[in-house]
This record gives structure tokens, sequence and C-alpha cells, in this order.
């Protein structure tokens, strides 16, 4: 068979970062354009994260896509067939076969788009994100503002210290974003806007 008529090769794009550091909104971008491009989508995510919705991804600044909700990565190959283009959200909770799965759908020619966090909230390396970097062609780390000190934040504070799970699936009202410093330090969370009775926060 003429090469040049064989599928293209695949790749596995990560996108990584602390809570609040945009990687929904960046995955839900990527997504969009490719359905717009009318490349085939499929988008995953663990049925754990159900804060917002079941059939949809949903960023902090309330973007949102349809998804599938699924319980561990294998899942991911029962919908992924006819895909040429995979996007998984919240990948950091979907079990230690992910990277195998990742390079299965890669390999077989799709584009695949997976976010998650990259460190837990003691700041250790979130499995299996470590091996998900090793293996993609494309890293893009998103940081967050400290909210703190409004350095870069590359780490999740968990605000409540007596949970000691290391997975609790929360938003603000548990964890926030932080630079290494304040991270480090401990020191008190800021009073939110309304609070303070300051002006409305800016983006
Ligand atoms: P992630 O998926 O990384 O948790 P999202 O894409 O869901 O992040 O949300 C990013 C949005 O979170 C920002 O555009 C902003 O509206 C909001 N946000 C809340 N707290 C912060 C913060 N400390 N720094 C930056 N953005 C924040
Ligand atoms: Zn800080």
């Amino acid at each position: 068979m003429d090469e040049a008529l064989s599928p293209a090769s695949g790749w596995i794009e990560v996108i990584c970062g602390s809570m609040y550091s945009g990687k929904t909104e960046e995955l839900i971008r990527r997504l969009r354009r490719a359905q717009i491009a009318r490349q085939r989508v499929e988008i995953f995510k663990p049925a754990i994260d159900a804060r917002y919705a079941a059939d949809q991804i949903v960023s902090h600044s309330l973007q949102s896509i349809p998804s599938r909700n699924i319980k561990d990565a294998r899942d991911i190959l029962q919908y992924a067939d006819e895909a040429q283009v995979i996007g998984i959200d919240e990948a950091q909770f979907l079990g230690p076969e992910l990277p195998a799965v990742c390079e299965r759908l890669a390999n077989s020619g799709k584009r695949v788009i997976v976010a998650g966090l990259d460190q837990d909230y003691l700041g250790k390396p979130f499995d299996p994100m470590p091996e998900l970097l090793a293996i993609a062609e494309y890293i893009t780390k998103t940081l967050a503002i400290c909210v703190v000190c409004g350095a870069p934040a590359n780490r999740t504070y968990r605000t409540v210290a007596d949970v000691a799970a290391r997975v609790v699936v929360g938003g603000t009202e548990l964890y926030e974003a932080r630079c290494r410093r304040c991270y480090e330090s401990k020191a008190p969370s800021p009073a939110p806007p309304s609070a303070a009775g300051g002006p409305a926060p800016h983006s």
C-alpha cells in the first residue's frame, strides 16, 4: 500500500497544572476548534467528578462542552473507534491504565488531548500524570494566580486542614491556588472580595 494513503500518525497532548489554572478552559478551546472543523470528537471525564453536571465538562469560569462519564480509562476504548479527536478531563482520577490507553489511541492515528492535575494537594506528583507527560508529544503547563500574593501559582492548597484523603472532590470551599512560597508558608487565606468590601476582581 502506498504510504501516503495510510492514516497519519496520532499524538498525545497533555495540559497540566494546579486547580483554577485553566486546564479545562484550554481543553474546551481545543475541542471546540476541532468540532468547528467537523472532526469527530469524543470527550470523557471520570464519573467521580460530578460537581457541575454528569454529562458535561464545565470549567470554573462556567464554559462547558458535552462529555461522557466513565469509571476508568479502559471505558474510553469502547467509544473511541470512530473518533478522530479524543478529549479527556480530570485525568488524574482515571487510574493507572490511562497512559497505555492513550498510547493505543495515538498509535491508531488519533489526536488525544488529556487535561489533569500534575500535583496533589501535598505537592506530590499525581499518578498517572508523570507517565503521561513522559510519553506526550506536546505539553502545556498552565498556571493560576496565587490568591495570597498574585504570583504565578502552580500548587493547589487545601484550606481545610482536618481532611487528609488524597481525593476529596471540591471547589473554592476546599481548595485555592497558591505560589510555592505562599503554599509553604501556610499564610491565612484572604477574605473573599465581597466580605472585604473591595472592588470586584478583574480576571
Ligand atoms: P482548571 O481546570 O485548571 O481547574 P478551569 O479551566 O476550570 O481551571 O478554570 C479556570 C478559571 O478559574 C479562570 O479563568 C478563572 O475564571 C477561575 N479562577 C478562579 N480562581 C483563580 C485563580 N486563583 N487564578 C486564576 N483563575 C482563577
Ligand atoms: Zn503567593
